[in-house]
């Protein structure tokens, strides 16, 4: 069996187009980001949040900070843009340099605003089963499980890695859809025995290939978080063997990374429009 590739730019190049269309109703949304220092990886994800924001006509508004910036003065821009009527989302791209404190720099954003999902109060209402704004990379796996009609109540699924950006909110997501939800992590023995026995395997480890064909049930959903980058290229956390086995499977790239960025659009509409609710007037 060979499976079907679920295929993340288109369903992306979809969700754009929905937000592109909420965007219009709305009339104005404009997102903020913030890039504290010269990391390249960052300023390439920044440019292509920028170009994805103008795509669908969200103002973007983008904030380049030089890297011995104080925590002070980060957390007095952070709070000049949380009083800022005209910005719906916030964030803060990591990582930031060494002297500065990512988690007091996120407690500092207004919830409202966090479209990472990011603060304590968007994580405290994921784990509640009242989620609010949820991290972009696991929105769009569920997005994924759903426009491929993955039967999700009853399943059992394997989250691979447990950060608090994706592994953990993966893991709740799929718990809120009453999937039955294991979590693998680093100290995690005999890996393989749990995901021979899922329906639904979600990798977000960092390890190219760690997830070997035999370690996929046949029929499978498997969901290639992971983003590698080795001589060959940019390499999932899934041996692309593991397609002969499953029954749909995502690739890298083209899969989860596109998602990401769109429902990261996605978020920032569902701020903005929360936001005008709460203050109509505003
Ligand atoms: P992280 O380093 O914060 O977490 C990795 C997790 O993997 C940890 O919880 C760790 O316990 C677990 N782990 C490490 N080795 C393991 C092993 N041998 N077996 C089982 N678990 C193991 O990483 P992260 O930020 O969660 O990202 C994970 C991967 O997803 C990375 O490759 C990252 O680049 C990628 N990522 C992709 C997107 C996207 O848009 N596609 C977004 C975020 C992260």
């Amino acid at each position: 069996m060979r499976a079907t590739i679920m295929d993340g730019r288109a369903l992306a190049a979809k969700v754009q187009a929905e937000v592109a269309g909420d965007v219009a109703g709305l009339g104005d949304v404009g997102l903020a980001t913030v890039l504290v220092g010269d990391d390249p990886a960052s300023h390439i994800y920044i440019r292509r949040k920028h170009e994805a924001a103008q795509g669908v006509g969200i103002r973007s508004d983008d904030r380049r900070l030089p890297a011995d910036i104080s925590q002070e003065e980060l957390i007095a821009i952070v709070e000049e843009l949380n009083d800022d009527d005209s910005i719906d989302g916030i964030l803060v791209q990591s990582p930031l340099p060494k002297h500065l404190d990512e988690a007091k720099t996120i407690e500092a954003l207004d919830p409202a605003k966090d479209v990472d999902g990011f603060h304590p109060t968007n994580a405290g209402l994921l784990y509640l089963g009242r989620p609010a704004l949820v991290p972009a990379t696991p929105l769009g796996v569920m997005r994924l499980l759903d426009e491929y009609r993955v039967q999700i109540a009853g399943a059992r699924a394997v989250v691979i890695g447990r950060s608090n950006i994706v592994g953990k909110p993966m893991a709740h997501l799929l718990l809120k859809a009453n999937a039955t939800v294991s979590i693998a992590h680093s100290q995690t023995v005999d890996l393989g025995r749990l995901t021979t026995d899922a329906d639904i395997v979600v990798a977000a480890v960092g390890v190219a290939h760690l997830v070997a064909p035999d370690m996929i049930k046949a029929g499978a959903t498997v969901v290639d978080v992971g983003m590698n980058r080795t001589d060959a290229g940019l390499v999932g956390d899934v041996d692309p063997g593991a397609a002969e086995r499953a029954g749909l499977i995502t690739p890298v790239p083209g899969g989860v990374g596109p998602m990401t960025i769109a429902m990261l659009l996605a978020n920032t509409v569902k701020a903005a429009r929360a936001r005008r609710v709460a203050n109509p007037a505003g």
